[in-house]
């Protein structure tokens, strides 16, 4: 099975909590443990200006396009917006579009990255600046290769831009699973929102997650899916305030992928979030989701 990356997705991010590098770290930890090996990684092509109009506004597009933003934009974005972040940006979601493509023809794509789903048409929060995730779908859709797609966000934030982005239009379902108290403090209104307390650890959060997905799954019947699979949930995460165990991830990561498979539903896995005190953590927690998609325990 192929996974999607790009050496453009690691932008410098120096002292900020995000770090781009992050992907890469997983990538070199599936080459080293020989799970992944370099012939099925991937390179996509940069999304054109049609297909990220499918989601954002001329203005937001023109900005990323031509690199005219204003110190706002960075504020707002809550990073410094430079150069290589916004080819990072913009190369995430040329990767989820291929991984899209890659879920259609073999049942499962992995972007080793991607996942910003706190940016919305017109403008850059969390960290975020071009959606990947409604990137791809929008284009599916347009390209008629799907009718009805599910955002499965347990991230640990909600997926506020996804959210906003797909509001009133039917054929998509947003399920967001995530933190009540923290980041968006105006949350967005999804298809489902499940709105977690802090501190919540494995065994609920699992129960959560097996009675409401399978649900939602079944009542909407998606024909593709994209998983955003967070790494915030972690106990050791700064951001996140659950307190999910590294077992408990892997649990919830194989539930996403059994339920997907056994509807013969197409994923499409991208990463997200993940702010863990220990970077190695985070690292080894997006290794094990990308293990999770390619069926290995
Ligand atoms: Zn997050």
């Amino acid at each position: 099975m192929k996974v999607v990356f790009s050496r453009y997705y690691s932008a410098r991010t120096p002292g900020h909590v995000f770090r781009a590098d992050k992907f890469e770290a997983a990538l070199k930890l599936l080459l080293t443990e020989g799970v992944v090996s370099k012939k099925d990684v991937v390179e996509p092509a940069a999304p054109s200006k049609s297909d990220l109009l499918l989601v954002h506004s001329p203005g937001w597009v023109r900005k990323n396009l031509e690199f005219g933003f204003t110190p706002e934009d960075s504020d707002r974005a809550g990073i410094r917006i430079t150069r290589a972040l916004v080819r990072a940006h913009l190369m995430n979601a040329g990767g989820t579009i291929l991984a899209a493509r890659l879920a259609l023809e073999n049942g499962v794509g992995i972007n080793c990255g991607g996942g910003s789903h706190h940016a919305f048409r017109d403008h850059g929060e969390g960290f975020c600046l071009v959606n990947d995730i409604a990137v791809a779908i929008k284009k599916l859709l347009k390209e008629r290769l799907i009718k009805k797609a599910m955002v499965i966000d347990l991230d640990a934030h909600q997926g506020n831009g996804t959210a906003a982005i797909f509001r009133g239009d039917r054929r998509v379902f947003t399920f967001s699973m995530h933190g009540a108290e923290i980041y968006p403090e105006k949350k967005e209104k999804s298809s489902l929102d499940i709105g977690l307390r802090p501190g919540v650890g494995d065994k609920s959060y699992l129960s959560a997650q097996k009675r409401e997905l399978p649900r939602a799954l079944g009542r909407f019947g998606p024909d593709f899916a994209v998983y955003v699979a967070g790494a915030d949930v972690y106990r050791g995460d700064l951001l996140g305030g659950f307190r999910l165990t590294m077992g408990g991830i892997r649990e919830r990561d194989a539930f996403v992928f059994r339920e997907c498979r056994r509807r013969g539903l197409p994923v499409a896995l991208v990463l997200s979030g993940g702010y863990a005190g220990r970077f190695s953590d985070t690292v080894r927690i997006h290794s094990n989701t990308i293990k999770a998609a390619l069926g290995i325990k």
